[in-house]
C-alpha cells in the first residue's frame, strides 16, 4: 500500500482513550499486535487516565479493531470505559508503541495477581519448552503483580525480581514487541530465574522438579506440607486423609473452622459440590477464587456440621505442577497462620511460625512483597457476592465517589479492610483480619501506609474515617493519625458499602443491617437496624429489633446461651432451661444473675445475637470457636428441614418483636417438634420480617428499594427465603453487597461513601 493510497477517502483516524486496569497488563504490545494485523497505522502510550491510542486506517479496519477491544481484550486487562473521537488523518506510515509519559497518575497502575494462563501452562507442559516444568513461568497475560511489587512505576527493578537478571533469551522476549512476554516483568526461565526447594527441618531433600515430587509423595502419606504460593503460605494437606486433617486442625488450633479446599479440576469439583453454570465459572475465571458451594459429599473433618465447601482451582504454576507430579486430587489449602492471624508471608517468619505444623516446606525463591489471601466468593440469588476480598480482587477500584479530596477509611475491628479514595476512585486493600490480634493490627499499619505510598497520598491531606465505637483498635489508630477526622456508624457503614457500590447517591432506600455487633449511636450495643434514605440526605435510624439484654457485652458472642439469657429475659413464663431438652449449664445461670442484678449487663438490638439465642435453643450450648459459627450451624440444621410456615415476627411501630417467635421456639421444642424445622420456621421468620417490614416502609418513605447488608445476610438459606418472597411481588427490589463483603471486610468502603458525601455537601455549602 502507497503512502498516497492512505490518504484516499476511505482513510480516517481516530483517538481512543481506554480507562480501568489498563496499565501493566500488556495493553500495549496487544494494542500494537492488533494494530498490525487489521493494517492500522497510528500509535499507542500509558497516558494519565489510561491507555491512548491513535489510530488510522480505512473505516471498517478500526471498527473491526474497536469490536476486538472491546470483546476480547488482553485476560489481565479490567476496561471500564473506552472514549473515541473521530480526528484528522496525519499519513502515519506504521503503528509505534510510545514511551510512556512520566506523569502518569497512580490510579491506573496497579494490577492483582492473575492466574497462570493457558499459553504459559502449555509451554509448562510441553518436555520441548525452554520453561518446562518452571514454577516462576509468567507472561503479560499472567502471572503475580501486586504481591511483588516493591514501589512505583512498575517495573522490573522496582519488583521482588530485582535480584535475578534476566538472560539473553529472556531479554529478547522481554524487548520484543511482538513477543507475549513484551515488558512482562516477573519473566523469567530456569535458567535465569529463582527455583523452588523442598526443606524438612534444616534438610534440603530437594530442588526445582524434585522437590514438587518430594512434596507430592509427602502429601500422597498424608503430611502437612507449607507450601509457599503467590501472595503467602498456604499450608497443604490430603483433605481425605482424617487423620491428616485432623492433626492440621489440632497443631493449627483450629477446632472446627471449614478448611478451603484446591482440586484438580472441574471434574472433581463438580464430584465435590453442586455447580451452578455461573459457580463454574467464577472457579475457572480469571480471579480464580474460592467459590462457595453446597456440599454433595461427607467431608467432616474439613468443614463439620457445614452445608457448604469452599474450593478452588490451581491457579499459580506450582499448583499445577503438584497435581501433576501426583498430589492428591483435593487438598485442604488453608492459609498457613494460626486461627484468625494474617497469612504468612515472609520466608523467615514463616519458617518460625509454622515450625510446629508443617512437617516440610516447599519453599521457592521469590520473594512476596505483601501478603495477599485467597477471595471467597458465593454466588447467591442476586449474582455473586465476595465475602473476602484479596487475591484478584484487591487493589482494584471497586467504585466511584464524589469526592475531590483523598479519603482513608479505616474499617472495622473484625475482617478489617482499609479503603482509600484517591481521584475520586475508591480502592479496597485486601482483607487484613481481627485488629485484636497483634500480627493482623501490625498488617493494618503496614498496610495504611503502603496503600497512601503506592497512590502518592500525604496522610496529612487525607480525610480519615473511622468507626463510631470508641474502644476499637482502628478508631484509636485514626485519631493518632492527626489529621482531619469523621466518625461512621457501623450500621449506616454497611448499608452505604451497598449504596457505594450501585453509585447510588440520591436514592431512596431502606435499609436492612442486619450482624452480630456495633457500636449505636445511644452507645448500645446494635445490629439488627433498619434505615430510611440516602447517602445525599444520609441514613435516618427508622425501626430495629425490640431492644434485649446482653450480659457481658460483646464477650456474649462467644457463648450463644449467654446471649439466650438476655433475649429470653424479655419474655414471661419461661420453662426452666436448665433441665431437658435445653441443658443450658452454669454459664446460663451465671448470665441470668448478670441481667438480674444489671451487672455488665448493656442493652442490644442484635440480630446476630437473636440467631445465638435460636441456636441455643435448639442444642448449641457449647462455646463457640470461630465467628459466626452458631449461626453456621443453625443454618446446616434449617436446611434439613422442608419449607415450613413461619414463626409470628411482627414489625410495629419501628420494632421488631422477638418475643412471640421465642415463645413459639420455646413451646415446640418442648413439645418435641423436630430441631431442623423448628430452625426452618426461624429463617423464613426473618425473611418475612425483612420482606413486610421493607413493605411496611416502602410508601413511608418513598422508597422501592431494599438494601440488606451486614453479616448476617451471609446467610444462604435466609437469602434464598428473601429471594422466593422478592419473586413474588415486584414492587420492591432488593440490593446486595458484590463487590466488598456483606460482613465487616465492607465497612471501610460504606465508611469512605458517607465521608465523600459529607465533604461534597460541604463543598457546596
Ligand atoms: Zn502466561
Ligand atoms: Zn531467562
Ligand atoms: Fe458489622
Amino acid at each position: 500500500m502507497t503512502m498516497a493510497g492512505r490518504k484516499s477517502s476511505t482513510e480516517t483516524a481516530v483517538r481512543v482513550r481506554v480507562r480501568g486496569v489498563v496499565q501493566g497488563v500488556g495493553f500495549r504490545p496487544f494494542v500494537y499486535r492488533r494494530a498490525l494485523a487489521h493494517g492500522l497505522a497510528g500509535w499507542v502510550y500509558n497516558g494519565e487516565d489510561g491507555v491512548e491510542i491513535h489510530l488510522e486506517g480505512p473505516a471498517a479496519a478500526i471498527q473491526t479493531f474497536l469490536d476486538d477491544l472491546e470483546q476480547n481484550p488482553p485476560p489481565a486487562a479490567r476496561i471500564t470505559v473506552v472514549e473515541t473521537e473521530a480526528c484528522p488523518p496525519e499519513g502515519l506510515p506504521r503503528f509505534v508503541i510510545l514511551e510512556s509519559r512520566k506523569d502518569d497518575r497512580p490510579t491506573v497502575r496497579i494490577s492483582p495477581d492473575l492466574p497462570v494462563c493457558a499459553a504459559c501452562l502449555y509451554e509448562m507442559f510441553d518436555p520441548a519448552d525452554r520453561r518446562h516444568s518452571y514454577p516462576y513461568i509468567n507472561c503479560t497475560d499472567c502471572g503475580p503483580r501486586y504481591s511483588i511489587i516493591l514501589g512505583l512505576p512498575y517495573d522490573r527493578p522496582r519488583t521482588t525480581m530485582k535480584g535475578w537478571p534476566l538472560c539473553a533469551e529472556c531479554t529478547r522476549e522481554y524487548d520484543d514487541p511482538l513477543d507475549r512476554r513484551f515488558h512482562a516483568q516477573p519473566v523469567a526461565c530456569p535458567r535465569c530465574g529463582p527455583q523452588y526447594f523442598l526443606k524438612v527441618g534444616d534438610e534440603l531433600r530437594g530442588t526445582d522438579q524434585d522437590a514438587i515430587a518430594v512434596a507430592a509423595k509427602l502429601l500422597r502419606d498424608g503430611r502437612i506440607v507449607a507450601v509457599k504460593g503467590i501472595g503467602g503460605y498456604h499450608l497443604a494437606c490430603d483433605a481425605r486423609n482424617r487423620a491428616a486433617v485432623r492433626a492440621l486442625r489440632e497443631r493449627k488450633f483450629r477446632k472446627e473452622k471449614p478448611f478451603a479446599l484446591m482440586v484438580k479440576d472441574l471434574e472433581i469439583a463438580r464430584q465435590l459440590v453442586e455447580l451452578r453454570e455461573d459457580a463454574a465459572r467464577l472457579l475457572t475465571g480469571s480471579a480464580r477464587p474460592i467459590v462457595l458451594a453446597p456440599t454433595r459429599v461427607e467431608l467432616d473433618a474439613v468443614a463439620p456440621e457445614n452445608s457448604e465447601l469452599g474450593l478452588m482451582l490451581p491457579y499459580a504454576p506450582l499448583h499445577y505442577l503438584l497435581f501433576a507430579a501426583g498430589t492428591p486430587d483435593v487438598l485442604v489449602m488453608t492459609s498457613a497462620n494460626r486461627s484468625s492471624e494474617p497469612i504468612a508471608y515472609r520466608d523467615d517468619e514463616a519458617a518460625v511460625r509454622l515450625a510446629g505444623i508443617a512437617d516440610a516446606f516447599l519453599v521457592g525463591e521469590r520473594p512476596i512483597a505483601r501478603r495477599v489471601e485467597d477471595s471467597v466468593v458465593r454466588v447467591g440469588p442476586w449474582g455473586p457476592v465476595i465475602f473476602r476480598r484479596s487475591r484478584s480482587y484487591a487493589p482494584g477500584a471497586v467504585a466511584s465517589l464524589p469526592a475531590d479530596r483523598p479519603i482513608l477509611a479505616v474499617g472495622a475491628d473484625l475482617k478489617n479492610t482499609v479503603t482509600l479514595v484517591v481521584g475520586g476512585q475508591a480502592f479496597v486493600s485486601p482483607h487484613i483480619g481481627d485488629l485484636e490480634y497483634f500480627d493482623a493490627y501490625q498488617a493494618f499499619q503496614e498496610t495504611v501506609r503502603d496503600l497512601c505510598e503506592l497512590y502518592e497520598v500525604a496522610i496529612e491531606d487525607v480525610l480519615v474515617v473511622h468507626d463510631a465505637h470508641p474502644e476499637y483498635l482502628s478508631t484509636k489508630y485514626a485519631q493518632e493519625l492527626g489529621a482531619e477526622r469523621l466518625a461512621v456508624q457501623h450500621h449506616r457503614a454497611h448499608v452505604a458499602s451497598v449504596l457505594a457500590e450501585l453509585g447510588a447517591w440520591d436514592t431512596r432506600v431502606v435499609g436492612v443491617a442486619f450482624d452480630g455487633t456495633g457500636y449505636g449511636d445511644d452507645g448500645a450495643i446494635w445490629g439488627g437496624e433498619i434505615f430510611a434514605g440516602s447517602l445525599a440526605e444520609g441514613l435516618q435510624r427508622v425501626g430495629h429489633l425490640r431492644q434485649a439484654a446482653l450480659p457481658g457485652g460483646d464477650a456474649a458472642a462467644r457463648f450463644p446461651v449467654q446471649a439466650a439469657a438476655g433475649f429470653l429475659s424479655q419474655l414471661d413464663g419461661l420453662p426452666d432451661l436448665t433441665a431437658p431438652p435445653f441443658n443450658f449449664g452454669g454459664r446460663y445461670r451465671l448470665a441470668v444473675d448478670l441481667v438480674r442484678k444489671g451487672l455488665r449487663t448493656f442493652p442490644t438490638t442484635s440480630m446476630g445475637r437473636l440467631f445465638d439465642t435460636v441456636a441455643a435453643l435448639l442444642g448449641f450450648t457449647r462455646e463457640i470457636t470461630f465467628e459466626g459459627q452458631a449461626a453456621m450451624w443453625l443454618e446446616h440444621l434449617a436446611r434439613q428441614s422442608p419449607a415450613v410456615p413461619p414463626y409470628p415476627f411482627p414489625w410495629s411501630g419501628g420494632m421488631l418483636d422477638f418475643r412471640p417467635l421465642l415463645a413459639e421456639v420455646i413451646a415446640d421444642r418442648l413439645h418435641g417438634r423436630p430441631a431442623a424445622q423448628i430452625a426452618r420456621a426461624f429463617h423464613t421468620a426473618v425473611a418475612w420480617a425483612v420482606w413486610e417490614t421493607g413493605m411496611a416502609l416502602r410508601e413511608e418513605y418513598g422508597a422501592n428499594i431494599v438494601v440488606l447488608s451486614g453479616g448476617v445476610f451471609q446467610n444462604a438459606l435466609l437469602l434464598d427465603e428473601l429471594a422466593a418472597l422478592s419473586t413474588q411481588d415486584q414492587g420492591i427490589q432488593v440490593r446486595v453487597n458484590h463487590e466488598v463483603p456483606p460482613n465487616d471486610g465492607g465497612i471501610s468502603l460504606g465508611q469512605a461513601a458517607i465521608a465523600a458525601l459529607h465533604q461534597a455537601q460541604q463543598a457546596s455549602h
